[in-house]
């Protein structure tokens, strides 16, 4: 096994004995990249020359004995809506195919300050759109465990990447499962943070209230020391709580013992897939025998997809449509040629640089949002978001985590739900309402199905109840593996 398949919190202890060089390291994963690329086409730029001239002054540092951070020397993959200074930031997009952000995101300052090693960008929806990458302008990306199959997204350039051993760590961004979700079908771990854990500050927006920037990794010790990274308060991100950063690697083996799991019968309804169910009891069950004790609550409008479905496609493409109207071909971005006035310039600019469904989302929101139909549509949808939350805050008087599954079905089909984007929106429904209430959650891999692909299970908590999550999480997938 080389080095690329190893876990960060495997290679830190040997970066730091010198046993493993990070520029050796390094190498290593860019080798494996770039032969597996051409199937796989997570990513959308790589820079491997960055990505050695950060290692190699890793080890020198290291060699004169000065003290690094906690990544030091380990690659990590940005998904391509996170801006790095000087290098392109698309948002699989042609609208941006061309902008060089002019700062770094926090999150990827963050990163620069643990010593990480800047690898590349990941494919993605474009404007994180989507649940199956399809929604790219540089093409799909493939699942590793099946290239005839998606997946999942919208950021499945980072979770095809992590399961493929094309870097150590990612980072992806949740708006409504976009982490979770294609962590699912990839057979990896995706950590939503509580809304405000993690600054946006240099995250490309698609929907302000529900954005969240999460790791993706191989194992849930992995997502622990990322968060742990890159969480924290932003005085230039205005949401940004200003709450310590958990010690999320310390709340690992905690056990759960006497926590109380929470199983929605909502979350078991029509649509699931026989061997999903399945999968997440068998996993429930594991948690009672580890001492946990399982509850039967309720989440009558959070678990209920007309609502929390409704509510999420109204919010967030509402949303959207303000924030993508800063892309008019005047100051950043594609700019259409030969246009004569400015209403043409705006028109054709638009009508080139943006994808089919980034169009529909923002005519829908435009339209959510018109005089008229805001009473209707937007203000009503709001007041559904204020009910799931206290459906939640309901459920989280009764225990401790919730356990549901990540997603109806196991990856789909390459174009099989292309041409029918409700049945598409229907991949989400259980993942939206997590981003409505702003709580944390993570998908954790819990066995495969018959055709060998894999099955995740989603665990939820109060905000800011990331160790909880991830302790439980932690037995979830070490009682997976046995
Ligand atoms: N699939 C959802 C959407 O298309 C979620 C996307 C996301 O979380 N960025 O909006």
């Amino acid at each position: 096994m080389g080095l690329h398949t190893c876990k960060a919190h495997e290679l830190r202890p040997r970066l730091e004995r010198g046993e493993v060089g990070a520029e050796e390291l390094t190498r290593a994963v860019l080798g494996h990249l770039d032969a597996t690329q051409p199937a796989i086409n997570a990513f959308i730029s790589i820079d491997p020359e960055g990505a050695l001239a950060q290692a190699r002054s890793v080890d020198q540092r290291r060699a004169r004995g000065e003290s690094l951070g906690p990544l030091a020397g380990i690659p990590v993959a940005l998904k391509d809506l996170i801006c790095v200074a000087g290098g392109r930031t698309t948002c699989g997009s042609r609208i941006l195919e061309n902008f060089v952000a002019p700062y770094d995101a926090t999150a990827v300052a963050k990163l620069r300050a643990a010593d990480a090693v800047l690898i590349g960008k990941t494919n993605m929806d474009e404007f994180a759109m989507g649940s199956s990458t399809e929604n790219s302008h540089f093409g799909p990306t493939r699942n590793p465990h099946d290239p005839q199959r998606v997946p999942g997204g919208s950021s499945g350039g980072s979770a095809a990447a992590v399961a493929a051993h094309q870097t150590i760590l990612a980072l992806g961004s949740d708006t409504g499962g976009s982490v979770r979700q294609p962590a699912g079908y990839c057979g990896v771990v995706g950590l939503k943070p509580t809304y405000g854990r993690v600054s946006r500050y240099g995250l490309v927006a698609y929907a302000s209230s529900l954005d969240q920037i999460g790791p993706l990794t191989k194992d849930v010790r992995d997502a622990a020391l990322l968060l742990g990274v890159i969480a924290g308060h932003d005085p230039r991100d205005a949401t940004s709580a200003n709450r310590p950063v958990p010690d999320c690697e310390g709340a690992l083996s905690q056990g759960v013992k006497g926590l109380k799991v929470g199983l929605a019968r909502e979350h078991f309804g029509a649509g699931l897939d026989k061997e999903i169910r399945q999968a997440i009891e068998a996993a429930a069950g594991r948690l009672e025998k580890e001492g946990a004790q399982l509850v039967e609550v309720s989440l009558p409008v959070a678990g209920h997809p007309d609502y929390c479905i409704g509510a999420y496609y109204l919010i967030a493409v509402a949303e959207a449509s303000a924030n993508l109207a800063r892309y008019d071909g005047v100051r950043y971005g594609y700019r259409a040629p030969e246009a004569h006035n400015l209403q043409e310039l705006y028109h054709r600019t638009r009508s080139q640089g943006f994808g089919p469904e980034v169009k529909r989302r923002i005519m829908l929101g435009t339209y959510a949002l018109s005089a008229g139909y805001y009473d209707a549509f937007y203000r009503k949808a709001q007041q559904v978001r204020t009910l799931i939350r206290q459906d939640f805050e309901r459920a989280f008087a009764a225990c401790g985590v919730l356990l549901s599954p990540v997603a109806p079905t196991t990856a789909f089909g390459l174009g099989e739900q292309l041409e029918d984007p409700l049945q598409m929106y229907l991949n989400d429904i259980y993942t939206v309402s997590v981003n409505l209430a702003g709580l944390p959650g993570i998908s954790v891999p819990a066995g495969l199905s018959r055709d060998g692909l894999p099955i995740g299970a989603q665990l939820l908590a109060a905000p800011f109840g990331e160790e909880t999550l991830l302790c439980a999480a932690q037995v979830l997938e070490q009682t997976t593996l046995n």
